[in-house]
């Protein structure tokens, strides 16, 4: 099945991502968010992304033309109806997206397919709300969408074979590499590099420790792109917080509790890039 439209609900860090990457692909997006402000805010990112692809020549400023003509945005969950493949990309709340899937359940075709970006949450559960809970499947991208080749593919109890061919088949679509993991808090990814980035609040909350020291000593001793404090501010703090409050809640484990620190910096609003000052100001 080949996906022409997808819908896209939420058009923060990740939304905006796949928006970018599938209108690059050739595929229509219709990119929904609660307020104008926001929907602005998002094609905003994805404009600016793409003209830097054009500066550096990876894009031709034709096929950037034709990628923004692709993506257009709705305020209303009505205007999802037309696409094929639906993608909620909303902060990492159980109540927030259960809410949404309920909301969606019956304006959409009744061969849609839904999936969740969520990094934690269980997609049995989500998939409970739908009607339809065999066509709800996780696909996870990671920060930046259009720079990281993964999409954790991740089935619930009911989703059948036929979702899970599909969204494969569209994760390659787009250029990137799907791997199917199992639902566990976390997945795979997140719950092994997340406590990493949270253990360097750990760190940072220690008397003299310096945001620079640590993030130039984790990039260059585990050859990383960035710093794990940079990191975060680009995946921004309040998604690492609620990802590790939920994969704590999950397997009350306490090797997963969040850092103190991570909750004050969230508690001030500094979430990060996105907010203009996390560990970093920008
Ligand atoms: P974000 O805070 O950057 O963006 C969320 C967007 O959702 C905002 O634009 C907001 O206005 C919108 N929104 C809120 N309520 C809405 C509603 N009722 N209807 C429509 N839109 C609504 O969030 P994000 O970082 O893109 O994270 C979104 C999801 O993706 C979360 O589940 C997160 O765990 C997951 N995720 C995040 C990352 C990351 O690195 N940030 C990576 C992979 C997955």
């Amino acid at each position: 099945m080949s996906v022409r439209t997808i819908g896209i609900i939420g058009a923060g860090t990740t939304g905006s991502g796949i928006a970018q990457v599938a209108a690059t692909a050739g595929v229509a997006v219709i990119l929904a968010d609660i307020s104008e402000a926001a929907l602005d805010k998002g094609l905003t990112t994805v404009m600016s992304n793409l003209d830097r692809l054009v500066a550096n020549g990876t894009l031709s400023a034709k096929d950037k033309d034709a990628a923004l003509g692709r993506i257009s945005g709705s305020v209303s969950y009505d205007g999802l109806r037309p696409a094929g493949l639906l993608i909620e990309a909303v902060p990492e709340s159980f109540a927030l997206k259960a809410a949404i899937l309920r909301q969606l359940d019956p304006l959409i075709s009744p061969n849609a397919i839904v999936a969740t970006n969520t990094s934690s949450l269980s997609i049995t559960r989500l998939a409970a709300e739908l009607s339809r809970p065999e066509r709800f499947i996780g696909m996870h991208f990671f920060t930046p969408v259009p720079a990281v080749a993964l999409v954790e593919i991740v089935r619930g109890l009911q989703t059948s074979d036929r979702t899970h061919e599909a969204v494969e088949t569209f994760a390659e679509q787009l250029g990137k590499t799907p791997i199917t993991v199992r639902n566990s808090p976390g997945f795979v990814v997140n719950r092994i590099f997340l406590p990493m980035l949270n253990e360097a609040f750990f760190v940072l909350a220690e008397d003299g420790a310096d945001p620079n020291s640590i993030d130039s000593a984790m990039a260059l001793g585990c050859n990383l792109p960035k710093g794990p404090l940079a990191l975060a501010d680009l995946i921004g703090l309040d998604v690492l917080l609620s990802v590790m409050q939920g994969i704590h809640e999950e397997t009350g484990d306490s090797k997963y509790r969040p850092a103190p620190l991570l909750k004050e910096l969230v508690a001030a609003g500094y979430f990060g890039r996105k907010s203009g000052r996390g560990v970093y100001r920008y």
